[in-house]
C-alpha cells in the first residue's frame, strides 16, 4: 500500500486468501480488507505507521482480523516492511492465515482445561475416599486391641484369629496410605535446578541397611544436573532401587547400573538389575496401582512404588516403561522433559 493506505501491488496468494480479483483490489483503500468495527480508527493507525515507518515483524502478540469478499472473519498475522521508492513510500504486507491454528489452540487450551479439572476431582476423591476409609479402621484396630487383651486368655484359638484380623486390618491401612500418599504425590511440587547424581547418593545413603544386608552392588554413570521437582525424583530413584533390590535371584547377588543419556531434548534414565525379570505380558501392568506379580511368593509389597513412579515420571512431562529378559533381569527407563525452573 501507499501512504495514502491505498492497495498499490497484491501477490496471487492475496486473491486467494481474500477472494477478490486483482483490479476489485488495486487502488482500494485498505480497510476494504478489514472488518467493519476496526475500520474507524484503522486510517488513524495508518497515518502513525507512515509517520515513522519500521520493520514489524511477525509474531505473537499481533493476531488480527480480516474480512475477505464473501464476508468471512479469518484471523491473520501481519507482518510490515516499508519500503522507499522514487514514488515515495510503499509498506509491504505480509499476511498469514492463522484461523484453523487458532482453532487448534483453542482446541488445546480447553481439553488442558478440562484434563485439569479432572485430575483435581480425581484426586480429591481419591484423598476423601482414603480418608474416610482409614477412620473405620482405626476404630477395628482399637478394638482387636481390646479383645485381644480382655479375652485373649478364654479361648486358645483366638489369639491366632486375631492376628490375623490384626495383620489384615494393618495390611489395610499401609494400602489405604499408599493410596493417599499417590493421590497427594505432586501436590506440593516446586521445580528446582537439582543434581541427579546427589539425589541418588541421597537414596543409597537412606537405604545402607538394605545394600549391605543383599550385598548389592550399585554403579552410577554421570548423572546431569536438571529441573525437576526434587523430592517426587528421588522417591522415583528410591523406588526403582528398593525393586531392583528386592526381586533379586536367590543366591545372586544384585548388580545395579544407574544411567542417563540425553535424547531428543529429554533426559533418558535407566535403572538396570539382575534379579527375577518381568514376563513381557506384564511389562504394562505393573505400572497400575496395586499391580503385583509375585503375591504368593516371599516378596512383600503393596502394588503402589511403580504406579508412583508412573506418576512421578508424567509430572515430569515423561514416561516410563520396562524391558526384561526374565530370568536375567529388567532395565527400568524414564524420561524427563526439559523443564524450564
Ligand atoms: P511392589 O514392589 O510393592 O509389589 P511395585 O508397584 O513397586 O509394587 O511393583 C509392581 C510389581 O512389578 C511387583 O510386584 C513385581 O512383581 C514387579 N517388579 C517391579 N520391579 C521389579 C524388578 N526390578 N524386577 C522384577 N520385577 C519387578
Amino acid at each position: 500500500m501507499n501512504e495514502q493506505g491505498r492497495i498499490k501491488y497484491i501477490n496471487s496468494q492475496t486473491r486467494l486468501l481474500f477472494g477478490y480479483t486483482r483490479e476489485e483490489l488495486i487502488d482500494q483503500r485498505l480497510e476494504i480488507l478489514i472488518p467493519e468495527r476496526f475500520r474507524k480508527h484503522h486510517p488513524a493507525h495508518t497515518t502513525a505507521y507512515m509517520h515513522s515507518p519500521s520493520v514489524r515483524t511477525m509474531g505473537a502478540g499481533r493476531d488480527l482480523c480480516a474480512l475477505t469478499r464473501d464476508g468471512r472473519e479469518i484471523q491473520v498475522e501481519i507482518g510490515l516492511h516499508p519500503i522507499h521508492t522514487q514514488n515515495g513510500l510503499l509498506v509491504q504486507a505480509s499476511i498469514i492465515d492463522i484461523t484453523e491454528r487458532k482453532i487448534q489452540e483453542a482446541i488445546i487450551t480447553r481439553h488442558v482445561i478440562e484434563l485439569e479439572a479432572k485430575n483435581r476431582e480425581l484426586e480429591q476423591f481419591t484423598y476423601i475416599a482414603s480418608h474416610d476409609l482409614q477412620e473405620p479402621l482405626r476404630t477395628i484396630t482399637n478394638y482387636i486391641h481390646l479383645v485381644k487383651e480382655d479375652f485373649g486368655q478364654l479361648h486358645t484359638e483366638l489369639p491366632m484369629y486375631i492376628t490375623t484380623i490384626e495383620q489384615s486390618a494393618k495390611r489395610m491401612q499401609s494400602l489405604v496410605k499408599g493410596l493417599l500418599d499417590f493421590a497427594r504425590l505432586g501436590r506440593d511440587k516446586v521445580l528446582v535446578t537439582a543434581d541427579s547424581g546427589r539425589l541418588v547418593t541421597n537414596v543409597i545413603a537412606d537405604l545402607q541397611n538394605l545394600i549391605t544386608h543383599s550385598q548389592a552392588k550399585i554403579f552410577i554413570s554421570d548423572m546431569p544436573h536438571l529441573n525437576v521437582y526434587e523430592t517426587e525424583l528421588q522417591q522415583l530413584f528410591q523406588n526403582l532401587i528398593i525393586n531392583a533390590i528386592k526381586f533379586r535371584r536367590e543366591f545372586v547377588p544384585p548388580v545395579i547400573q544407574i544411567a542417563s543419556e540425553q535424547v531428543e531434548g529429554e533426559w533418558r534414565f535407566s535403572v538396570r538389575d539382575n534379579g527375577i525379570g518381568i514376563a513381557a505380558e506384564y511389562h504394562e501392568r505393573i505400572f497400575h496401582i496395586f499391580q503385583r506379580l509375585n503375591k504368593d511368593t516371599e516378596y512383600e509389597g503393596y502394588g503402589i512404588g511403580l504406579a508412583n513412579c508412573k506418576k512421578i515420571a508424567e509430572l515430569h512431562g515423561g514416561k516410563i516403561w520396562v524391558e526384561s529378559e526374565p530370568g536375567s533381569g529388567s532395565t527400568f527407563y524414564f524420561t524427563i522433559a526439559k523443564l524450564n525452573a
